[in-house]
Formats: C-alpha cells, structure tokens, sequence
C-alpha cells in the first residue's frame, strides 16, 4: 500500500517535473508571422512601386497612414539618378526605450524602375520585410522599452535605377548614413540590422562577410534559442545592400538576406516574386529572432 502509493507519487512528481521543464517551452510566445504577412499582402497589392511611379506614392500614402499615431518622421531628399534628379523619401518611426542609444532596423520598400515594364510587385524583395517592421511596431508601440529605442527605417531607393554599381543603387540609406554621420546621431547607433527579403518560403539567411561578428554571433545566438539553427548562415557571400553605407561609417551592422529565391533564384527581380513564395512561417523565424537579438543587444 505505502509502496503502491510511493509510486503513484514519484510518477506524480515525474510528471510534474516533466511539465514543468516542458512550460518555457510551451510559454515562448512566437512573433505573430500571419500579422507580418497580412501586413505584406496588403503592401504587396498596392502593386509595382518604383520611384517616380504612382504606385509609389501610394506605398508612401501607405506607411504615413500606418504610422500616423507614432512618433514618424519622412526624410525626403533628391538622390541624382541616372534618370536625373529623383524626389525619394525614407520614413523612420521612433520607439522611445529607456537606455541610451539606439537600435535601428531598417529595409527598403520600393520595387526597380527598370523594371516598371513587368507587373514587379517585389512581394519577397521590399514587401515581406516592410510588413515585418510593420508587425514588430506592434509590438514596440504603447509603451517605454526597458532597453534601448528602437527606430525602423523603411529605405527609399535601395535598386538601382539603371544597373547596380556604388553611385546607382541604395539612395536612401546612402543619404540617411550620410545625414545621421554629420548631425551626430550615428554615435548613438548601437546596432543596425537590416532585413531584405527574407520572406521566401524557403528561408535560408546568408552570413553576409562585411556584417558586424559580435552582431551575427548575437543573431545566431538568438536563432538557436527558437531551435531555427539551420535558417541562418549556412553559407556566407559579401553582399552590396543598405547596411553598408552604416558599415563604412563604424555602426555594427548586419545585413539579414536570403539571396537563394526559387529554382537558380528564378523567382528574383521577376515577375514570380508574389505572396505565394512568401510565407507567414518565415516572418515569424524572422520576427522572433530579431526581437530576441534586440534583447541580446539591450543587456550586452
Ligand atoms: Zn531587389
């Protein structure tokens, strides 16, 4: 009887050892990825979005309207293109935190004007990550963060107007590296981490060689915290992107791309870039492991 019920105890309180080993687990809550989605459908739907067309203004109308309760400024600047000069605009939205310093998390949300041609609606390549940082702001917003601020930037001006090279590609965060270098706010930039096009079902983050070690060590980090080890950096290129001119100027970097998009990457700067290579899953990996590096940044 003693021994029966000795037993039936040590199962109990196995049990409820299991359970409770079990619970963290259980209690991770995850990054809502269907929100980040829905929010890149949308964005997505608005249609090409190149600059100088009407789809951008629309794009433009888009962001000031999500934002239109936060703290939103537009940083709008004339970018010489090979078109002549071009009226683009960067939006940054501003979460104040109670440490000093700042996080920025930046992507660009415009599509190529070489290829306003084709219906281009860039659903991996400007909409999914545009829908990520609208998704993250929801999670920021309504109160002090306990760590740094944190500010998204959405980047005009990222694809080159004619064809890539240094002086005709990434217009905005050239503009705004520049602009933040000579008013003094990049010494207060501790960490910049710029997501592009990393909605593709198909998720496998490059470890981008010019990015900031202690910064892609922080993201890994976060990533093995969530078991999504084999998302990340299971390859590494150098690749030309809106965090080098943040790069160039000393603020730690890191560029989070997936450059592998569809069969021999068919899907990019295509007219197959669409929601249905996108999905909810991969914002959510995305979405969990930046708001995880962003905790790993604020207590390092
Ligand atoms: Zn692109």
């Amino acid at each position: 009887m003693i021994q029966l019920f000795s037993r039936q105890l040590a199962a109990a309180l196995q049990l409820t050892l299991l359970l409770v080993l079990a619970l963290p687990a259980f209690a991770q809550p995850h990054f809502n990825g269907g929100k980040a989605y829905q929010y890149a459908r949308a964005f997505a739907a608005i249609g090409p979005r190149w600059p100088t067309g009407p789809g951008h203004v629309k794009a433009e109308e888009f962001i000031r309207n999500q934002f239109r309760h936060d703290q939103l400024e537009e940083d709008t600047f004339i970018a010489n293109t090979p078109i002549g000069p071009v009226t683009m605009h960067n939006f940054i939205v501003r979460f104040p935190g109670k440490k000093d310093g700042v996080i920025v998390l930046g992507t660009h949300y415009e599509t190529n004007y070489p290829l306003r041609t084709i219906n281009f609606v860039g659903a991996n390549d400007g909409a999914a990550t545009t829908g990520l940082l609208m998704a993250i702001a929801d999670q920021l917003r309504g109160k002090t963060l306990d760590g740094y601020s944190v500010w998204l930037v959405f980047f005009d001006g990222e694809e080159a107007i004619q064809q890539w090279s240094a002086s005709d590609s990434t217009y905005g965060s050239r503009h705004l590296a520049a602009k933040w270098g000579g008013n003094g706010t990049l010494g207060k930039i501790k960490a910049f981490v710029l997501a592009d096009m990393i909605g593709d079902k198909d998720l496998d983050i490059q470890r981008e060689t010019r990015s900031t070690g202690w910064l892609v060590d922080l993201v890994r980090q976060a990533a093995k915290k969530y078991d999504y080890e084999h998302y990340f950096f299971q390859t590494e290129e150098p690749v030309d992107d809106d965090h080098l001119a943040f790069v160039q100027r000393g603020v730690p970097s890191i560029d989070l791309i997936d450059l592998d998009y569809g069969p021999n990457n068919s899907y990019h700067h295509t007219a197959k870039d669409t929601m249905d290579k996108v999905s909810a899953h991969s914002l959510a990996v995305d979405g969990d492991v930046i708001l995880e590096t962003i905790r790993l940044i604020d207590i390092r």
